[in-house]
């Protein structure tokens, strides 16, 4: 049977070390005021939004004190790559934090590759495009679709973004063509009025892009919201599935599909001929140790910064799970006490995971579980024996019945 393991502070400072990805929440503030807006008044769990701007020495800090222990160390890999990604509110908002904070990266001389990513409403896009297109940006343009796709994602005067979204995109693709292939990439919340299928095709005529389309967060939903959530609410396997060209648009869109996440997952483990590296291939399985949960080790695989200086795993989880902070003039950020904290978080689940027949395969996010700040947590994801083979004879019936998916998530996808 395997161990279970808890996590380490010098796991916590190799992960600091070797950070891929930093996320600054730019400012709280938007020119949208989409209604369905994962900080707007459908949730609880976030700071209040104030209309505030990150101020610039934080970012410098939290930049100093990597680079602190980056020139103190080294890491395996030769110029290792940094993502600084740019999040709101809308972040078109606040260009000159953008352009100070990449100026002071630049200048650090840290033996790293830096690169830019900002997630966009586009409404700002005809202003600071060539600014982008210099620093190179990974843009993640915020698009529903057509016209009533998009009629969610309103001004503060209640008029629908889409015209003013279109013309600055195609501007962009109109006067970077290359940078527009390489660059550029939509993602589309999915509600009550588009649908996978409407949305694909729109952004695949207009752009030639094939979007990523992302649910509803269905977590955190106020008592009084659940009757307006569950109206625009849209599942998108089940969109997908009623969509007419079905079996087009699941191969066109597979790889970004969740159950292929899902079923790759369940290959990897259950297979017993996948390995990541030949030291799994030549383990004795049952002395490996697992963590509980399925939530990433923090900062295995980005930092979060809000608006108000807290240090999160990622910019999808609850503000009160911060790790430490950053006040006017120093970073709070101890691995000790990182450890220590997500332990504590991880424990309240440790008895309930060691019976649960998921635990190996498990992709439950411990910020998601109902209750777990509180003292009794419940994870929905639990299964017992029959759950479990229910589970299993759905992959590998899934899997039988379409051979091609399976030669196809052998051979071509990767997982990270
Ligand atoms: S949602 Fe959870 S598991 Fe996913 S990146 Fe964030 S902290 Fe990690
Ligand atoms: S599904 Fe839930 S109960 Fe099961 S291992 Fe994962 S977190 Fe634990």
């Amino acid at each position: 049977m395997r161990n279970f393991r808890e996590v380490t502070a010098s796991e916590i400072r190799d992960n600091l070390l070797n950070l891929k990805h930093i996320t600054f929440e730019v400012t709280d503030a938007c020119n949208l005021k989409c209604k369905y807006c994962g900080y707007g008044d459908m949730y609880y769990g976030y700071d209040k939004r104030e209309s505030k701007y990150l101020p610039v020495n934080k970012a410098k800090l939290i930049i100093d004190y990597l680079n602190d222990l980056w020139q103190s160390d080294n890491t395996n890999i030769d110029r290792p790559r940094t993502n600084i990604a740019f999040y709101g509110g809308e972040p078109l908002l606040n260009v000159p934090f953008i352009k100070e904070v990449i100026s002071y990266v630049e200048q650090l001389g840290a033996d790293r590759n830096f690169v830019f990513s900002m997630t966009t409403n586009a409404m700002l896009l005809h202003r600071y495009m060539d600014y982008l297109v210099e620093k190179n940006f990974n843009l993640l343009i915020s698009l529903d679709g057509d016209r009533r796709g998009q009629s969610y994602r309103v001004t503060k005067s209640g008029e629908n973004s889409f015209d003013t979204v279109i013309r600055n995109v195609k501007a962009l693709q109109k006067k970077y063509p290359e940078y527009f292939k390489d660059h550029v990439n939509f993602n589309s919340v999915l509600h009550n009025r588009n649908s996978v299928e409407s949305t694909y095709t729109f952004i695949k005529k207009t752009f030639d892009k094939s979007p990523a389309i992302s649910e509803l967060n269905n977590s955190e939903i106020r008592e009084d919201k659940k009757e307006e959530f569950e109206r625009t609410y849209k599942n998108k396997m089940e969109s997908l599935r009623s969509s007419e060209n079905y079996e087009k648009l699941s191969e066109d869109l597979f790889v970004k599909d969740p159950q292929t996440r899902e079923l790759l997952l369940f290959l990897r483990l259950y297979s017993g001929n996948v390995f990541t590296d030949y030291n799994e291939f030549l383990m004795d399985e049952s002395k490996t140790e697992y963590t509980v949960t399925g939530t990433c080790i923090p900062f295995s695989k980005k930092m979060f910064i809000t608006v108000n200086g807290k240090i999160l795993q990622c910019e999808r989880i609850d503000h009160v799970f911060s790790l430490g902070h950053i006040s006017d003039d120093k970073v709070f950020l101890d691995p000790e006490e990182v450890a220590r904290r997500f332990n504590s978080l991880t424990a309240k689940m440790r008895s309930r995971c060691k019976s649960c027949k998921r635990r190996d395969s498990c992709n439950q996010c411990i910020y998601y579980i109902p209750d777990i700040n509180g003292s009794n947590p419940q994870c929905n994801g639990y299964m017992d024996e029959e759950d479990f083979k229910r589970y299993s004879s759905y992959c590998m019936g899934y899997l039988a019945q379409h051979p091609e998916l399976y030669k196809k998530l052998m051979t071509e996808v990767k997982m990270d």
